[in-house]
């Protein structure tokens, strides 16, 4: 078993390469994204929360986001692993994180973290933007806003991984297949 963060800026290819890691090694992928927009689509009190966040580009508040992830892997057997994707976006959600799988007997096995320059960022969050249906996408100043909240806050979380010799970079450009293999070939190294 295997607990991967798959870590990267927004637009990065996290949500597309889960997919097929998923598929792959039959990982439970939780992202964070997605269930906020689950909940949002659903109008449940925590969409309604989650909403004025997603809309402007801005993290949902760490204890609203740490209580729904922990009952998100509470719900799932997690036979071969869990891939986190979105999680953790703070320091604050790293160590809530470690302190909670650790109360399982549980850890973080590796962080692969995708490398994509800012520009290309901007291109490919315009082009999803377009099939996506997401508001957030669609404007570029809400665009540059969560880059430039990674930036400040969820950057730093490479480092909590750093100190446990748990981060492996990964080249973010190039095919989707390329980068899956990269991906695959890391996740294989972790044992
Ligand atoms: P992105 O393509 O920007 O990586 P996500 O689908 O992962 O998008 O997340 C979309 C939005 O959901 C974020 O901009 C943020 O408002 C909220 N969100 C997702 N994960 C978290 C988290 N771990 N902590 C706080 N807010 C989050």
């Amino acid at each position: 078993m295997r607990n991967i963060v798959l870590f990267g800026p927004p637009g990065a290819g996290k949500g597309t390469q889960s997919a097929l890691l998923v598929d792959h090694f039959d990982f439970v992928h939780l992202s964070t994204g997605d269930i906020f927009r689950a909940n949002i689509k659903g109008e449940t009190e925590l969409g309604q929360l989650a909403k004025s966040f997603l809309d402007k580009g801005q993290l949902v508040p760490d204890d609203v986001t740490i209580r729904m992830l922990e009952d998100a892997v509470n719900a799932h057997a997690n036979g071969n692993g869990f891939i986190f994707d979105g999680f953790p976006r703070t320091t604050a959600q790293a160590e809530a994180l470690d302190a909670f799988l650790s109360e399982k007997g549980q850890s973080i096995h590796g962080m692969l973290a995708l490398e994509v320059p800012e520009d290309e960022l901007r291109i490919r969050l315009a082009k999803r933007a377009e099939t996506s249906g997401r508001v957030d996408d669609a404007d570029p100043t809400v665009i540059q806003k969560r880059i430039d909240v990674y930036n400040a806050e969820t950057a730093p979380v490479a480092d909590h991984y750093k100190e446990q010799g748990k981060y492996s970079g990964i080249e973010g450009l190039g095919s989707i297949e390329d980068i899956f293999g990269r991906l695959k070939s890391a996740i294989e190294g972790l044992g």
